[in-house]
């Protein structure tokens, strides 16, 4: 019956070493016999397949079979589960479809915490009703239905009444992973033969259609649904969608559907086409940007530098430059020619640097950097004409074209709130080539550091 099952040996499922950098596609690919890229597993090879499935005496617990991991985590594998005698409000669905969402492969690998215990997930389950208690009201056996990411609430409080169960004030009980009274204490989801769940938690499905499909709306979908709706999207209006997963590709669709102008951002060549299909534009990140700017120049004050040698005045320089995102490296390219005071030469500069997300506020940022000056500048900037040196009693110096420094810097960005941040940086600079034999140059190495804070306006085009 199930696909899994038949393609590969039990406890070589879906094995999350084989895959661990892999991404949601990659671990699908991982488990053979499954469709590349399908986001709902098969766990009824068809329909009538699971209306023949026996379903056991629903008055009594039974056993059925999960697939997931064991405390600690390891390969996925099939895992013997106890669900609940059938309670007046319950209903029992018998799984045909269970979608992979990325925070099950983030749960089972331990990666948002250690796997405590036994743990089947899936929480975009669809199948059939194959028993209902007495009091239950929408749904009959036969019936079509669908289990999201909730599966239980307190009913009562301020938010349950509300329709807000999943801001439940005494906690709301998730598919999975949640403690509750059911066999074995905590619940488990969907990657399994079946599952029951009181009737409120269960939603109606179309009788007919691609159930397969249908299941990711009931996480990815819903979640991407509710801003949507929140914000009213409708023709003419403008969304933008960044990075087109499980969520962001729902969300495409679901905005084109109400016929809005929809932009996705990518960082995936291979998911340029799917913007048509998907009824969008598509903008692939990741590239290299290009740039133009008029920027300050750096000079020096008369009183640093001896009588008799000529100060440079800061400047303005015209920039052009180029950004390119390489894993997680933002490498950048610059050349400036100045065209008012300062030395009126060209720089070229480069850096590189790797931003490390260490909270949600915080980032650090290591970065390299150098700086190429013409002879124009460097001259002009380090050297000491003849005049100079006869003014001055310094020895003439000309430095000609070539490297003037390397930096490197450690800078901390903490934002405070949406829209304001503050930074500090520190960091150490050192002249390179001729240029730090200028009689002009007092310390080849100059520790640097700033500290600023960064107000963001918001949207301005
Ligand atoms: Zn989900
Ligand atoms: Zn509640």
């Amino acid at each position: 019956m199930c696909k899994i099952c038949d393609a590969t040996a039990p406890g070589d499922l879906l094995s999350p070493e084989a895959s661990h950098d892999a991404g949601r596609r990659g671990f699908l690919k991982g488990a053979a016999g499954l469709g590349a890229g399908a986001a709902a597993v098969g766990l009824a090879a068809n329909a009538s397949a699971a209306a023949k499935a026996v379903p056991g005496n629903l008055t009594a617990a039974r056993t059925l079979t999960g697939y997931g991991v064991p405390a600690g985590g390891g390969a996925v594998r099939a895992i013997p589960l106890e669900r609940r005698a059938l309670g007046p409000r319950d209903v029992a669905i018998e799984t045909m479809y269970c979608g992979v969402c990325h925070s099950d492969i983030h749960t089972i690998r331990g990666e948002w915490g250690p796997v405590r215990g036994t743990t089947v997930p899936g929480h975009e389950i669809v199948g059939r009703v194959v028993g209902v208690g007495a009091q239950v009201t929408r749904f009959r056996v036969g019936d079509m239905a669908g289990v999201g990411c909730m599966v239980d609430s307190c009913g009562s409080c301020a938010n349950c009444t509300a329709d807000l169960e999943q801001y439940c004030l005494n906690g709301a009980t998730w598919t999975y992973g949640s403690k509750a009274d059911v066999p074995g204490g905590v619940t488990q989801g969907g990657w399994s033969q079946g599952i029951t769940v009181t009737e409120h938690f269960a939603i109606r499905m179309p009788q007919t259609g691609n159930l397969a499909a249908m299941a990711p709306l009931l996480c990815a979908g819903v979640t991407t649904f509710s801003p949507l709706h929140h914000w009213n999207i409708a023709r003419g209006m403008r969304v933008g969608v960044v990075g087109i997963g499980g969520l962001g590709h729902l969300a495409v669709k679901l905005a084109a559907a109400e016929g809005a102008d929809v932009t996705m951002f990518t960082t995936s060549q291979g998911k340029l086409a799917d913007a048509a299909t998907l009824g969008a534009k598509a903008i692939k990140t990741r590239d290299v940007t290009l740039g133009a700017s008029v920027t300050l120049t750096p000079g020096y004050r008369r009183r640093d530098v001896p009588e008799g040698v000529d100060h440079v005045s800061y400047g303005a320089g015209a920039r052009i430059f180029a950004t390119a995102r390489l894993g997680g490296v933002i490498a950048n390219l610059g050349g400036t020619q100045g065209f008012a005071g300062g030395t009126r030469g060209t720089t070229v500069d480069g850096s590189l640097a790797y931003p490390v997300a260490m909270s949600e506020r915080l980032t650090l940022i290591p970065a390299l950097a150098t700086t190429w000056g013409n002879a124009k500048n460097n001259d002009r900037y380090f050297g000491i004409d003849r005049l100079e040196a006869i003014n001055s009693g310094l020895d003439r110096f000309e430095p000609g074209a070539g490297f003037i420094d390397a930096s490197a810097s450690l800078t901390a960005s903490y934002r405070l709130t949406d829209r304001l941040s503050a930074s500090g940086s520190l960091g150490v600079t050192r002249l390179l080539g001729d240029v730090h034999r200028s009689p002009l140059v007092e310390h080849r190495t100059q520790p640097t550091g700033f500290f600023s804070l960064t107000y963001r306006l918001g949207r301005i085009l």
